[in-house]
């Protein structure tokens, strides 16, 4: 079982993802593997590292997608797929909707484009189930600077390139997001992330409850 977690900045998706994958360990006695794009296995991690922490010149959108592409295409070939052969439940932060998303709607590649590129990286290996952490860009953004503040230096690259991008950006992303969970409803799930952490948990439980009987 393969479930992706998206949405915005600040909206809490890696505390979840540690939340849901402790419940499912414990509900179905499965191996949970938790991992993150872009990243998730070494080489794609140096790829995130060269894209994010280049904030002070940034690739451009389309240079983006491409190298998030190429980073996706080594986590699915040694991680994310190996796992899901070997029947782990694989929960993964943010994954190709956010390339639909930030390179895509609020970066302005091509729909077209992505689609086809999404086609021949992902192929069969789509999300079962995607969490939409859904929240205002402000309060997010707000959440977001506050992790910032008090992260370790090496936190500083990729605080640098949320600060940099306009309201608008944000507004974009978000509505994108949104916009993913109505042309794919089977697929996706839309939560409330501006409640407490616990409510939102419960929230996120209750739609694997329904999504994905086990
Ligand atoms: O989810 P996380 O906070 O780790 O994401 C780090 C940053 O990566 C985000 O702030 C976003 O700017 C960037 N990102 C991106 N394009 C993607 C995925 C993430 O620009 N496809």
């Amino acid at each position: 079982v393969f479930i992706t977690f998206e949405g915005g900045e600040g909206a809490g998706k890696s505390t979840q993802v540690l939340r849901l994958a402790a419940h499912l360990r414990e509900q179905t006695g499965r191996e949970v593997v938790t991992t993150r794009e872009p990243g998730g296995t070494p080489r794609a991690e140096a790829i995130r590292e060269a894209v994010l922490a280049g904030a002070a010149k940034p690739y451009g959108a389309f240079a983006e997608a491409l190298m998030f592409s190429a980073a996706r295409i080594d986590h699915l070939d040694h991680l994310i797929r190996p796992a899901l052969a070997q029947g782990a439940i694989v929960l993964c932060d943010r994954f190709s909707d956010s390339t639909r998303a930030y390179q895509g709607a609020a970066g302005g590649v091509d729909g077209s484009v992505l689609r086809a590129l999404e086609r021949v990286v992902v192929g069969e290996t789509r999300p079962h189930l995607t969490l939409i952490l859904d929240l205002p860009p402000e309060t997010g953004l707000a959440r977001a600077r506050r992790r910032a503040a008090s992260a370790a230096p090496d936190g500083e690259g990729e605080a640098d390139r949320f600060e940099a991008e306009a309201l608008g950006f944000h507004e974009r992303l978000r509505a994108a997001f949104q916009g993913i969970a109505e042309a794919e409803p089977e697929r996706c799930a839309v939560i409330d992330a501006t409640a407490e952490p616990d409510a939102v948990e419960a929230a996120i439980r209750k739609a694997v409850a329904t999504r994905l009987p086990t």
